[in-house]
Parts: structure tokens; sequence; C-alpha cells
């Protein structure tokens, strides 16, 4: 048996290692770990033996990634049309498919149903249904449903409460109701109420959302073949945080489901990812203040946008190989972004730093390279992927060449 702790810290990572792909790859890069991501995937998939699990593609959409999790056993969830083509492009069947359609483009609707119309299409509006109807499909459909309750870890995430995501759980039996007259093979119904579970009090906020679903999933006037309670699966970005409790998530959720006779579907994104993956970025430039040191480095919110969007806490430790024999100051981790925001840690206790150093940013497999974007006309970062103790360059960086490339 293979040991599968519930969370990898940054500590945990080799730093010797570390330091030979940052010499090997470049900086800012990426390492996501591959075994790490089915460690995380095993995990779940035993708290759960009954359930069917769907990736989250938008987590990290890297062909690598989608691969390992398909090989795993996961279906995939898309969140866009180009999400579905890659989905596609890693393998996963349509018939594997969930596509969440938010206020889907035209050309989304028109691409998924060309590419994959044995997919289950979750819409969120009876405006979709509509929709779809309009394009001649009659194909599997679930409904996604704004339960009412539930929590996320930020106000910019908690997608429960929020109108644009589902319909009102009052309204659902209805717009299944209509799907069903009109056709449609009506197979699920669906929440997500956004990120990050991780205490006990979030389990109990799940366990208020699947009690809702579950409610109606009875009610609903279609024979249903899932109940899909979404993903937000937290991880611990700070190391006095514990790890999720997935045994209590199961519990929760089974006595929620209680009665109802319908396979149960998740659907994780951060979970698999987030701890298998650390940015690795070089410090430039060290700029002593009257406040905290200045470690100017060569990522900003253009590799990593978390901190800058949601102002979310990751963890930066120093891989200089005498880090620990050097003075601690406080320091300020800032990019190469012209923008105020662009702080990737704000006064942390780490080893006084030095030009040439190299920084780790823990748990960045998650929403990381796949929020990246040029603004500055930076090039987006490499991605090295870790597979069986190997490394190979999963994606190149960006050449110079991409920022012109687009234009006519
Ligand atoms: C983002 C998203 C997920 C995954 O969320 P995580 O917090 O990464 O687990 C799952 N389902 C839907 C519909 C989503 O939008």
């Amino acid at each position: 048996m293979t040991r599968n702790p519930a969370v990898r810290r940054l500590a945990d990572w080799s730093p010797g290692d570390l330091r030979d792909l940052a010499a090997e790859y470049g900086t800012p890069l990426y390492v996501q770990d591959l075994d790490r991501v089915r460690e995380n995937y095993e995990r779940v998939a035993a708290a759960f033996p009954d359930a069917r699990i769907h990736y989250a593609v938008k987590a990290n959409a890297g062909r690598a990634v989608l691969r390992a999790l398909r090989e795993a056993g996961a279906g995939a969830e898309c969140a866009s049309a180009g999400e579905v083509y890659r989905a596609l492009d890693a393998g996963f069947e349509p018939s594997e498919i969930h596509y969440t359609a938010v206020n889907p483009p035209a050309r989304d609707l028109d691409y998924v149903l060309d590419a994959a119309p044995d997919a289950t299409f979750v819409v969120g509006a009876r405006d979709t249904v509509d929709r779809l109807a309009e394009r001649g499909f009659a194909g599997r459909l679930a409904v996604r449903v704004h339960p009412g309750v539930g929590a996320g870890h930020s106000e910019a995430v908690a997608t429960g409460a929020d109108a644009k995501f589902g319909v009102p759980h009052d309204e659902a039996a209805a717009v299944i109701g209509d799907a069903v007259d009109r056709g449609f093979d009506v197979v699920g119904v669906h929440a997500h109420v956004g990120s990050g579970m991780l205490t006990d009090d979030d389990v109990a906020a799940h366990r208020e959302v699947v009690e809702r679903l579950a409610a109606v999933a009875r009610n609903a006037p279609a024979d249903l073949e899932f109940v899909d309670a979404g993903g937000g699966f937290g991880v611990p970005y700070r190391p006095d945080e514990e790890p999720l409790d997935l045994g209590s998530v199961a519990d929760a959720t089974r006595t929620a489901l209680a009665d109802v006779d319908a396979d149960l579907v998740l659907e994780p994104g951060r979970y698999f990812v987030a701890d298998a993956g650390v940015l690795l970025t070089e410090v430039n430039t060290v700029k002593p203040t009257d406040g905290a040191t200045l470690a100017g480095v060569d990522a900003g919110m253009t590799t990593l946008l978390r901190p800058a969007l949601y102002g979310a806490h990751h963890e930066v430790r120093s891989l200089a190989p005498d880090a620990a024999d050097r003075d601690t100051d406080a320091v300020d981790v800032v990019g190469p972004i012209c923008e105020s925001t662009d702080v990737l840690a704000e006064d942390r206790r780490l080893p006084a730093p030095e030009r040439g150093d190299l920084l780790a940013v823990g748990n960045a497999g998650a929403y990381g390279v796949e929020m990246s974007f040029q603004y500055n006309s930076r090039q987006r970062p490499a991605v090295v992927a870790l597979d069986g103790g190997e490394d190979s360059l999963a994606r190149e960086r960006d050449g110079f060449d991409s920022l012109t490339a687009p234009e006519r």
C-alpha cells in the first residue's frame, strides 16, 4: 500500500529537486506532480465509493493533468466550449463530459452540440433550455439549482446565493417539468455553491445544500439518474489549517441524500490539483523599505492571479541552499507588473532574500497556470509535469512571438 497523506505541504517538497527543475526549465515555472494528482483522486474515490467523480477542468486544464485523471477513472466537468475541446483532446468520451453552461455564448452551444452531442448539458436558466430546443437538441439535460444556502471562502467565489448560477430551488420542478414535456432526457439536478469547504461549519453548510438538492430531486417530475453535489472541496492554504475530513463530507452527503434513489455525482477541481503544484520564481531585486523588505520576483499577478483577485494566501518558501543559516526578515514578495495589486505574498517571515534566490509558492496547482495571462506583455509560464519520478515539459513558456501572433 502506498502512503497517501491527506495533504502535501510546501515543506514536503524537496528543495534540491525543485532547484534542479528551475535550473533545467527556467523560471517562472509551474511544477505539477501527476502522482500526487492521482493520490488526491484516490482518496476521494475511496471516501465516496459509489459516487461518479468528475474533474472540474477549469482548475487546471493542462493535457497531462486531464489524461492522468481520465486514466484514474474521472469524468470531466467543463465550464466552456474550450474546456470541452480540451477534454475531448485528452481522450474523454462525450458521454463522460458534463458541460455546465453558465450564460453560454451561442458559439459555445453550437460547438458542444456538434462535437459532443452525447454530453450532459447542465443548464442554469430556462432561457438555456429554450436555446437548446431551438437548436434541435433533445438529449441529456441536468438542471442547476441555486439552493439559497451554503457558503464559499470569499464573496467573489460564493456562487450558491448568486442568481447568476442556477434556477431558484423552488422553481426547479417547473423547469424540469417543462424540459421533460419538450422531449429532453432530464437526467439530473446539480448544485455547486462555491469553493473552499474545509471546516466543520463548511461541511454543515454543504449538508444543507445537499438536503435542498435532495428535496428538489424527490419532487422532480422526472426519473433522475443522478444528483450532482458539485465541487468545492477545500485545501489548506495556510500551514495551521487542517485538511478537509473527507469522511465527514461523505457522511454529511449520505445523510442529506437519505432515501433519494439516484447516483451521487461529485465534481471537485481544486482538491485534485492544488497541493500537487508549486510555482517556482527567482528573486531579481531586493529593496529594503521602512516596512518589509521587498523581494521582486519574476512571477507576478499574470502568473498567479489568486492573491490579487481574491486576496488568497499562498505559502512562500526560500529554496536558497543556505536558507537555514540566514537571519529572517519580514518580506513582501512582489511581481514585475505595473499594478499596485501585483503582490504574491505580504509580510512573511522569510530568510533574508538575496538576488538570485529561488522561491517556491505552495498550493499553486489549482487556478494558477489556468488564470495566467499576458497583461504587460508578459509571457505565460512553462509547466513541467512529474510522473513516476520523471520530469517532462508539459507546456512551453510563451515566446515573445505569442504576443504578436494573433495580430493582423
Ligand atoms: C468551479 C466549479 C467546480 C470546481 O470547484 P472547486 O472549488 O475547484 O472544487 C465544480 N463545479 C462547477 C459547476 C464549478 O463551476
